[in-house]
């Protein structure tokens, strides 16, 4: 059996023992080969002496099992890292952010508790994918949709407390405010309610958010502060219709027009779905011609962009447009929004594809962008980084916030562009996504894979774009375990208040640091000066 940092075999030994008792021997793996699914399989340090593995692995079905399992490990002060459906890749995967510790595997605990039409809301296990949810809400022929990231093999719950995001209208897109209440176990054992679920007999738990009181919730996102065994959340109104549509401008100038033209029509709500803004020109993948004309940054730059995108007869800028509602106010909607751009000399619109609801099986299965119309799937993963490039075998994800400006977010996008090129990466990617109502993310999947060299280089890259994010006043909004003490290190303000707040949180939440240590840069006492 693998050893465990800091606990003697014999300790273990007994804790995996009373872990069998309280799972059963079926749900505590030890082998290699059990824990091998369990690696980060995107990690950017695989195979090296820096990767983060599991020591063991216990599986509980119930909360009671939770709390049993989370007792014995605070007695032999074994660290623990609780996942849910733990397919967090390009933040992490399964593995643990401090290597040794033992996964808390809650994908048996896989209960929709309580789904509400009438209230659009759902209860939920930790287990519970985006999948089940969505299949449980079809076979009951419910009138209400889930918000999927672009994979939807993971869970509402595991998502949200990575602050993960998706594709429908706010606020269901972002993940975590559209939650509301929790149960958590404590590091001790104890189980807490948040919000309203701390009044016994509730009947707003899934209703109101903030019960009374500090709301304490955003503790346990991003953190170490406790095991979350259900989650509730808001869920949207199934439409009547919805048209996906494109808009397009011509000119590399167009971009602060265009990028600001969506800014506003998002803070007057006219568009409340996820848009992201993308260059068929700067973000190719680039051909032979484009390659050169890309690496180009002296004042030409700007004409040859734009000759080669009127040869090729692309746009320069397009940007997807989700509309959902009843159909006289989604062409309402659409009729309003082609007016705003149509102050762009030579934008362009386009119908991709309109539906009404309830879709019939082969419907669905001929959705052209499922994840816009609340469809799990994993068609993301046909992604490549040009058009004859196998699928990429692993990214991590480069995700500064940028402020909702046209200039800032155009400046930002050569800025980066113009570092990779330096840096010598090819991210896929690097597009402006519209995930949070106030801000914008700029993406970049930086491949990584088995080569070493290779791995070696794109972590270097990663910290360098990271340097100059901060520079800008711009910070990540999720990171990968390799890059989170240095993510949280640019939220620095009056030496680092904020985190030594978190500290002294743990320190007396988990006196013995035995939950998920090091994760977003939350360490026990006991590892503060030596793993970080
Ligand atoms: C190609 C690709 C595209 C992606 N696109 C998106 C996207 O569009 N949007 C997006 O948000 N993500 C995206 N991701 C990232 C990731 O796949 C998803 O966010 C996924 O849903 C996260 O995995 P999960 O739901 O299984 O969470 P988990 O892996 O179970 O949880 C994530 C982390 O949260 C903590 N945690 C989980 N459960 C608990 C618990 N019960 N108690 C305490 N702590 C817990 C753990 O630290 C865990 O590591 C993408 C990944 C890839 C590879």
């Amino acid at each position: 059996m693998r050893a465990v940092p800091g606990v003697s075999a014999v300790d273990l030994a007994t804790a995996v023992a009373q872990w069998q008792t309280v799972v059963g021997k079926d749900w505590v793996f030890t082998s290699d080969a059990d824990l091998d699914p369990y690696r980060d399989s995107y990690s950017p340090v695989r195979d090296e002496k820096e990767e983060r593995h599991a020591s063991a692995v216990v599986a509980p079905a119930s909360v009671e099992e939770v709390q049993a399992v989370v007792r014995i490990a605070n007695h032999h002060r074994i660290p623990l890292y609780p996942i849910s459906t733990g397919r967090n890749l390009t933040y992490g995967g399964s593995a643990p952010v401090y290597s040794g510790s033992v996964i808390l595997d809650l994908k048996r605990m896989n209960r929709i508790l309580e789904v509400s039409e009438k209230n659009a809301s759902a209860l939920v296990e930790p287990g519970v994918s985006y999948f089940d949810l969505y299949r449980y809400i079809r076979d009951n022929n419910l009138k209400l949709w889930i918000d999927c990231p672009d994979p939807g093999w993971g869970s509402p719950l595991g998502n949200a407390l990575d602050h993960g995001a998706g594709y429908t209208n706010t606020p269901f897109k972002d993940h975590f405010d559209a939650h509301c209440g929790m149960e958590v176990v404590l590091a001790d054992g104890e189980v807490m309610r948040t919000g309203m679920g701390a009044l016994p007999g509730a009947q707003t738990w899934q209703q109101f958010k903030y019960g009374m009181g500090p709301i304490v919730d955003g503790l346990f996102a991003q953190s170490n502060f406790g095991v979350v065994t259900k989650m509730g959340f808001w869920l949207m109104p199934q439409p009547e219709t919805a048209l996906l549509a494109t808009v397009t401008a011509p000119r590399y100038a167009d971009g602060v027009r265009f990028c600001d033209t969506l800014i506003s029509l998002i803070y007057a709500d006219a568009l409340k779905s996820q848009t992201q803004v993308v260059s068929p020109v700067l973000m190719g993948p680039p051909d032979a011609e484009l390659g050169p004309l890309l690496r180009r940054w002296d004042e030409g730059r700007e004409a040859a962009l734009d000759a080669y995108a009127q040869r090729k007869g692309v746009p320069f800028w397009t940007a997807p447009v989700a509309l959902y509602g009843p159909q006289s106010v989604v062409r309402a909607q659409w009729a309003y929004i082609k007016e705003r751009f149509s102050a762009i000399s030579g934008a362009t619109f386009n119908e991709d594809a309109s539906y009404t609801f309830p879709l019939t099986d082969e419907q669905v299965r001929s959705v052209i962008d499922k994840t816009r119309a609340g469809i799990p799937n994993l068609a993301y993963f046909a992604s490549r980084s040009s058009p004859d490039a196998p699928p990429l075998e692993g990214h991590m994800d480069f995700s500064p916030i940028v402020p909702m400006d046209g200039k800032v977010i155009v400046s930002a996008l050569e800025l980066f562009a113009k570092a990779c090129q330096e840096l010598g990466i090819a991210p896929l990617g690097g597009r402006p996504l519209f995930y949070h109502t106030r801000t914008v993310t700029l993406i970049y999947a930086i491949p990584t894979g088995r080569d070493p060299t290779a791995n070696k280089k794109a972590r270097e890259a990663f910290a360098k774009l990271m340097d100059i994010g901060a520079a800008h006043g711009w910070g990540e909004y999720r990171i990968h375990p390799e890059f989170m003490d240095k993510g949280v290190g640019y939220y620095s303000y009056n030496n680092h208040a904020l985190l030594r707040f978190q500290e002294r949180l743990k320190d007396a939440a988990d006196p013995n640091g035995i939950l998920s240590a090091g994760r977003y840069g939350i360490w026990p006492k006991h590892l503060r000066d030596v793993a970080r």
